[in-house]
């Protein structure tokens, strides 16, 4: 078995066919993950592998290090929570289970998610597959990698701001952030609860409609989640483009974006369009504000959100050096100042101010309205399409080390990912080819809030057309 060919419906067959077991797939695989991970970083650590279900999937995952499985550490790549167990199962993972996969361990990121090319985890970066001097991307960057160089077929990983699509961009996977309230995220760790998802990485299309498919549902646990059925997304898919409007939306083809980037995105268009999709200029007037409120929304919300790591409940305890008998308050700040990295302590103080009395009205209520206002614009296109299209990223992967000292730089990576977060619209990122240094790049597609289906069916038929998909790293590089 050639690991880092295999895909999830591959293996499956094989596996119903007789060709191979379920049990040495699984050991297989783990054996590969392991051998491999000290070129990736991807894994954070590797778990005894939750005891295979009787269901059909029986097949090795890994997670993000944010999505809690029980009796297995969870950490959100941060020293603040070293020590801390999970005591149940996330919403995610108990239907993991159900279908019979194996939980084999979890993966690196950014510390709670907090950045774009994996660089702030407590444990290293993660290194990009295509060159391995480079970064995957973030924050879930493990989970890109990992998929990217075999070490797993499938992973989860979260998306608040395009933490799922960016990283798969960089690594040459298929990656999708769900609608909004699609999946359960009862069990993952918060960061911006207003945007947060969780969803699927794969290597092709086919695997991808499937996962969801296992993730997505109504969990009364969530108060986000939306009841509504779940389509059989991989018995839908197959339809074609025919008639498929689809909208280039004129705000994202700006300056700044890498020409080899801009090449393969346009090439995409021309095999929509040979494929009989109707292809349009739309606009989505309110772009340019998207990233200024969504560093407002994302670090209100995460501030409040971090503020029960103290050492009481959750992980590490730190009492000051010197100090014999410390006040409880004194314990509070030396676990924080101790715990947190960074950019989690720019964050917070970012997300602190903002909320602040007498600053609330000017930043955080007025975030909200343009909110609205970007959300509104997603509406009005979707009026005249069903489908839009974009870069995923402004770049291919940057060498690791290139972005750290100039966070303003980092957090623009984001530019076309974080739209679809503030409006709650499903999007993903497929690959669409290579720059001239052999770097993926990532095509964007986004459609209405609840309609995967049509994201799964145009990617599908955008992947038969091209193959890009086919092509493996080199797993070299500095
Ligand atoms: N890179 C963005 C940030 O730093 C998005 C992160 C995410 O989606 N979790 O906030």
């Amino acid at each position: 078995m050639k690991i880092p060919e295999q895909t999830a419906c591959g293996l499956m067959q094989k596996i119903v066919s007789g060709e191979l077991s379920a049990a040495r797939v699984a050991e297989e695989m783990t054996a590969y993950a392991r051998e491999l991970n000290p070129k990736t970083n991807a894994f954070v650590r590797f778990h005894d592998p939750s005891p295979s279900g009787d269901g059909a999937v029986s097949l090795p995952v890994a997670l993000k290090d944010n999505i809690c499985v029980r009796g297995c550490p969870a950490t959100c790549g941060s020293r603040i929570l070293s020590g801390f167990v999970s005591p149940y199962d996330a919403g995610v993972v108990e239907r993991l289970k159900d279908s019979g996969a194996r939980v084999i361990g979890s993966l690196n990121m950014d510390e709670f998610a907090f950045g774009s090319s994996t660089e702030t985890s407590a444990y290293g970066p993660v290194r990009n597959p295509w060159d391995l001097g480079r970064v995957p991307g973030g924050s879930s960057g493990g989970s890109a990698a990992a998929v990217s160089a075999g070490q797993v077929v499938w992973s989860l990983g979260s998306d608040t701001g395009g933490s799922i699509r960016q990283p798969a961009s960089f690594c040459g996977v298929v990656g999708l952030k769900p609608t909004y309230g699609r999946v359960s995220r009862y069990g993952l760790v918060a960061f911006g609860s207003s945007l947060d998802q969780i969803g699927p990485f794969t290597r092709d299309v086919a695997d991808c409609a499937l996962l969801l498919r296992i993730i997505s549902g109504f969990d009364d646990r969530d108060s986000t989640s939306v009841d509504r059925p779940v389509p059989d997304f991989p018995r839908l898919l197959g339809r074609g483009v025919k008639g498929l409007r689809i909208g280039i939306p004129k705000e994202y083809f700006i300056d700044g974006i890498e020409p080899d980037v801009l090449g393969a995105v346009r090439e995409a268009v021309e095999v929509f369009k040979k494929a009989g999709a109707d292809v349009r200029e739309i606009s989505l007037p309110h772009t340019s504000y998207a990233v200024a409120t969504y560093y407002i929304v994302a670090t209100a919300e995460a501030s409040s959100n971090l503020a029960r790591f103290d050492g009481v409940e959750y992980g590490l305890r730190a009492v000051p050096d010197k100090a014999r008998k410390a006040a409880i308050v004194d314990m509070y700040e030396t676990t924080r100042q101790k715990g947190f990295g960074d950019e989690a302590k720019r964050r917070i103080m970012l997300g602190t101010y903002v909320l602040s009395s007498g600053y609330y009205d000017a930043y955080y209520l007025r975030a909200q309205k343009v909110r609205t206002l970007i959300k509104r614009d997603f509406e009005k296109a979707f009026e005249d399409c069903d489908l839009i299209l974009s870069p995923t990223a402004p770049t291919t992967a940057f060498r690791i080390g290139e972005k750290t000292s100039d966070p303003i730089a980092m957090y623009l990576s984001d530019i076309f990912t974080i739209p679809a977060n503030l409006a709650g619209i499903p999007a993903m990122s497929l690959p669409c080819g290579f720059d001239k240094a052999g770097l993926p790049v990532g095509l964007q597609l986004m459609a209405r809030a609840f309609d995967e289906e049509t994201l799964l069916n145009a990617a599908f038929v955008y992947e038969q057309k091209t193959g890009w998909h086919k092509e493996r790293p080199s797993l070299k590089g500095a």
